[in-house]
């Protein structure tokens, strides 16, 4: 069974203080929802803040990026290590947005795992294919080609604690969203290529939906059977519509 995660990615969106409101707002709402992971990814200047706010709840802070190397002469970035003093359990490597617009190739984002792991922080690996590549009937080529170079550097034996996400470009803030049916025939195909690349582990590896979830539209992905969670932007925001989607309803209403 695995164990189902969500996680907030705020981008670059909240000021240290806006953070800990929304930390004390949230921690109430989802109280009791221990089956469960949670974790939370503001910008790296509130993740001191956060990283307070959540002390001694089972919420877990992540990074939105990180720099694969340890330490040196690399003008505004942020590395591995920096990220473990500050308490991150995970972060967010290969985002969309990152590959778009600061040219992010797979290459960069296996290194950043690596690292990554390395520091004991579990990578959300983000995969996922734009609308032109969809529409050329070239969803699985390239969702398989971005798996296979990013996760390049994982060893078997860390495979399990690694969290793919798979965000097709075309429904990340934009409303649209992937039917239940069209991302679990995507998580499908990601679990076969895990399967392939890393035997057991495979199985045991989380993969996340990303792309407008929300408060509607969780409880029916959440039942399909290869999507173990999500990544969420936009609804992630605001501490009651974030909630609602960690507490979502699985099928048969049991919580
Ligand atoms: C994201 O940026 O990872 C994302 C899924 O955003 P949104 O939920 O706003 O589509």
């Amino acid at each position: 069974m695995r164990r189902p995660i969500f996680a907030a990615n705020w981008k670059m969106q909240k000021t240290r203080a806006e953070a800990a409101e929304f930390v004390e707002k949230l921690l109430p709402l989802i109280d009791g929802t221990d089956a469960v992971d949670v974790a939370i990814a503001p910008p790296f200047t509130a993740l001191d803040r956060v990283a307070k706010a959540l002390r001694g709840s089972r919420v877990a802070l992540a990074a939105q990026n990180v720099n694969p190397e340890e330490q040196g002469a690399f003008t505004g970035e942020v590395a591995p290590g920096m990220l473990a003093d500050l308490g991150c359990a995970y972060a967010i490597v290969g985002h969309s947005e990152r590959r778009a617009l600061y040219g992010e190739s797979d290459g960069l984002v296996a290194s950043k795992a690596r690292a990554l792991l390395e520091r004991d922080i579990r990578p959300i690996v983000c995969v996922g294919e734009n609308l032109s590549e969809r529409e050329a009937g070239n969803t699985l080529d390239v969702v398989g080609r971005q798996l296979a170079g990013s996760l390049a550097e994982v060893p078997h034996e860390r495979a399990a604690e690694v969290v793919v996400a798979y965000e097709p470009v075309w429904a990340i803030g934009t409303g649209e969203t992937a039917t239940p049916e069209t991302a679990q025939e995507v998580h499908g195909f990601v679990r076969r290529q895990l399967v392939d690349r890393f035997g057991p582990g495979g199985e045991q590896m989380r993969i996340q939906y990303g792309g407008s979830v929300k408060p509607d539209n969780v409880d029916a992905l959440m039942a399909q059977p290869d999507i173990d969670g999500a990544l969420v932007g936009g609804a992630s925001l605001q501490p009651d519509t974030f909630s609602r989607i960690v507490c979502f309803q699985p099928p048969g209403g049991a919580s």
